[in-house]
Formats: C-alpha cells, sequence, structure tokens
C-alpha cells in the first residue's frame, strides 16, 4: 500500500527510475531512561516503515514530496535556510548533517511516506532520518557506516529540530533485525543482537493518545536527580562516573546521604539494568514467562520510584497485570503520556484487547488505539 503510493507519487512528480529505501520505525522492550545514564537499552525495529524513493537528478537541488502530506519541497543542497515545513527539515538536517562529514551529496529527486504512526513513541523521525541517510549513502556512494548514518540522524534532531534525544531510535532503525533486538550499551555503543522469536506471543501497544505537557520539564528534573546521586556516590567511591557504575549495593550504603527522591531515582536506573540483562539472558533460554516479569517490573519502577508515568498508562498496565493473557507489561517511552507494550499470549490477544479497550474506555471516555507490531528489518534497499 504505502510502496504503491510512493512509486506513483514519484512517477508523477519526476518520472521514472529511482532506488526505493526503506527504514522502520523502534519499539523498546525494556530499558527505560537508562540511555542517558549511560546504561542498556534493548529495542527492536518493526515492520512499519518509512520508504522513499530518491534519484539523483544531476543537478544542485533537492527536490522533495511528502505523500502523507501532499506537498512539494525544494532547497539547494548547500542552502543556509532551513525550510518552513518542519518535515523537510529532517531532510535538509541529514544532507547537512552528512555533507559536514565530508561527504558530497548532489541535487536528488525524492518521494517518501509511510505507515509509522506519528508522534506515538515509535519514532517515526528517526525511521525518516534514517531512510534518507541510507538512502543518500547508497545512491552517492558515500561509504558511511551505519553508526556515522545513526549519528547524523541524531544530530539532525539536535540541530535542525530542537530534540536532544539519545541514539537509540536511529540505531534501532539502522541496526535492527528481524527476530532479534538489540541490546544496546549507551556507554560504549556496543551491541549485541539477542533472540527473539516469541511463539505463540505476540507483541502489542496500546496508545493512550495523551500527550502530557510534563514531559520535558520532569525529563530535565530526572536527568538532575540522577546525576546528584552520582555526586554523592562519587565522593566515596571516585571511579564511579555515571549510574551504570553503581551497584545496588553501593546504592544501599550511601542511601542516608541523599535525599529521598534521588535515591528512589537512582533505584530504579540501578534496577532497570539489572532487570534488562535477566531479562537478555531469558531471551537467551527462550523464556518469555521471565522476560515477561521484568517488563512488569520496569513499569512498577517508571512509576513508582521514577514517577513518570500517568493514571491512564499505569491503568492499562495495571489491567495486563490482572490478565492472564499477558506476559508482561509496561510504559515505553519518556512517560507521562505515549503507549504501553504489552506481551501477549496468541490465543488471547483478541479477548485481552477487546477487553482492555472496553475498560479504558470506560473509565477515560475513548478506547487506546491498538497498534499490532512485529520486529523486522532495519533499514535496506527494497527491490
Ligand atoms: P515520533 O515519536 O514519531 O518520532 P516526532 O515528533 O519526533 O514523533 O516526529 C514526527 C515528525 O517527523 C512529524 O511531525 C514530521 O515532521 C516527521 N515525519 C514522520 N513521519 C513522517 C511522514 N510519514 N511524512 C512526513 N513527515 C514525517
Ligand atoms: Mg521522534
Amino acid at each position: 500500500m504505502t510502496i504503491e503510493k510512493v512509486n506513483d507519487a514519484f512517477r508523477r512528480n519526476f518520472g521514472t527510475g529511482g532506488n526505493l529505501y526503506a527504514s522502520p520505525g523502534r519499539v523498546n522492550l525494556i530499558g527505560e531512561h537508562t540511555d542517558y545514564n549511560l546504561g542498556f537499552v534493548l529495542p527492536g525495529a518493526i515492520r512499519q516503515a518509512i520508504y522513499a524513493r530518491i534519484k539523483p537528478n544531476g543537478g544542485t537541488l533537492c527536490r522533495i514530496y511528502s505523500v502523507d502530506y501532499d506537498e512539494n519541497v525544494e532547497f539547494d543542497v548547500a542552502a543556509s535556510e532551513l525550510p518552513v515545513q518542519q518535515w523537510a527539515r529532517y531532510v535538509y538536517g541529514v544532507v547537512h548533517e552528512v555533507r559536514k562529514l565530508g561527504k558530497s551529496v548532489a541535487g536528488f529527486d525524492c518521494a517518501f511516506g509511510g505507515d509509522v504512526p506519528l508522534g506515538a513513541g515509535l519514532s517515526s523521525s528517526a525511521a525518516f532520518e534514517s531512510v534518507i541517510g541510507y538512502g543518500l549513502n547508497d545512491l552517492f556512494g558515500l561509504g558511511l557506516s551505519r553508526l556515522q548514518l545513526a549519528k547524523a540522524g541524531q544530530m539532525t534532531e539536535h540541530n535542525y529540530i530542537g530534540v536532544r534525544c539519545g541514539i537509540m531510535d536511529q540505531f534501532a532503525s539502522l541496526f535492527g533485525e528481524k527476530d532479534r533486538l538489540i541490546r544496546l550499551d549507551c556507554r560504549s555503543l556496543e551491541y549485541r543482537l539477542e533472540p527473539f522469536r516469541p511463539e505463540g506471543y505476540r507483541v502489542l501497544l496500546l496508545d493512550t493518545q495523551v500527550k502530557h505537557s510534563l514531559a520535558s520539564s520532569q525529563y530535565n528534573v530526572r536527568r538532575e536527580q540522577c546525576e546528584a546521586g552520582v555526586t554523592i556516590i562519587r565522593r566515596h567511591v571516585p571511579e564511579v562516573e555515571s549510574l551504570r557504575d553503581v551497584t545496588p549495593e553501593m546504592l544501599e550504603t550511601y542511601r542516608g546521604k541523599m535525599e529521598d527522591a534521588v535515591y528512589r531515582r537512582c533505584h530504579y536506573i540501578v534496577g532497570e539494568n539489572g532487570r534488562l540483562l535477566k531479562a537478555c539472558e531469558a531471551l537467551e533460554r527462550g523464556d518469555y514467562e521471565t522476560f515477561g516479569r521484568q517488563m512488569f517490573g520496569s513499569h512498577e519502577g517508571l512509576s513508582r520510584e521514577y514517577e513518570v508515568s500517568c493514571a491512564e498508562l499505569d491503568f492499562l498496565a495495571g489491567e495486563a497485570a490482572k490478565h492472564s493473557g499477558v506476559l508482561g507489561a509496561r510504559m515505553m517511552g519518556g512517560g507521562f503520556g505515549g503507549c504501553t507494550i504489552n506481551l501477549v499470549r496468541e490465543a488471547e490477544y483478541e479477548n485481552l484487547v477487546g477487553e482492555l479497550s472496553e475498560k479504558y474506555a470506560a473509565r477515560f471516555g475513548k478506547a487506546p488505539r491498538v497498534i499490532d507490531v512485529v520486529i523486522g528489518d532495519g533499514a535496506r534497499r527494497v527491490e
């Protein structure tokens, strides 16, 4: 569907030829707020993706058509002024970040569109940056690695969109593989692909469609609280540089020297890294029950200790925990809104979706949006 629309749009706007590329959105199974504390995250690429047909045009203009906004934008590759349209700034940003690396990008024509829901926590923006970077790298033979493309996407968000994100989303979009989750070490950027073939189970997102304005201000407060905890421990254990280096025992030793809120934030982060590693061990055994329990633990910590949940997320995770069809559930993303991610028994999937939607609607006046997720491949050329 999406592919045909993109191909048709390219033909109408620019004629024949070009290559078609795809780069997906992502989910994060466990490891929330651990990235900026230099811990671990466990994302996977999903089937929903942004598709772009791109063709060099022999000039210096970037001519882009957005299928989903039905809008054309063009700018010179060397233009110093940002496009007015927000969506075009992602393309502009990637072109400029790639040029900063000393690579020459010439003019190109591009039609793109996708089926990653926007702003739902599936990182449509990273999918978009990644497909543009991947496509330009391939078409112009730039020789950039996937890691360099991920960083170019991240810098696009920092420098042209004003979102100071970590690298997880772009990393997942570029490095994802079918039946695999990516255990990414946010300190070293080393990664390991963990097997994820939950036969008989499905991954389900329930989108509260709530967006709390608290998210960005509270994000900064949490960062400061984590730093405050590190500063206290470092006075006694100088080799500690981040919460990544803090053990549960260490935290208990210095608990008395911390404000209660600082202790609870740190306790969540230290615990979450531990849960993630336990979850990965479980994956290697094919033990999805244990994996699911770590997800519940993650939600508990995010809600009670890190305090970034909200009534809607707690309701969905709490009801999921009571349902026999659910192995694990937790809020996904920064918090104060967005989705829960659930690992659900296939046989009880329909029943669960019906029951939770009904209960949620009775409580909050509107059913959650249901998003079915399958772990798929990362950035690629599509034939
Ligand atoms: P998300 O959590 O989905 O990444 P963001 O707000 O970071 O949410 O990114 C969404 C933005 O990315 C959109 O406002 C738009 O500018 C751009 N974008 C994402 N998907 C598309 C698309 N299919 N077509 C055009 N622009 C898109
Ligand atoms: Mg985004």
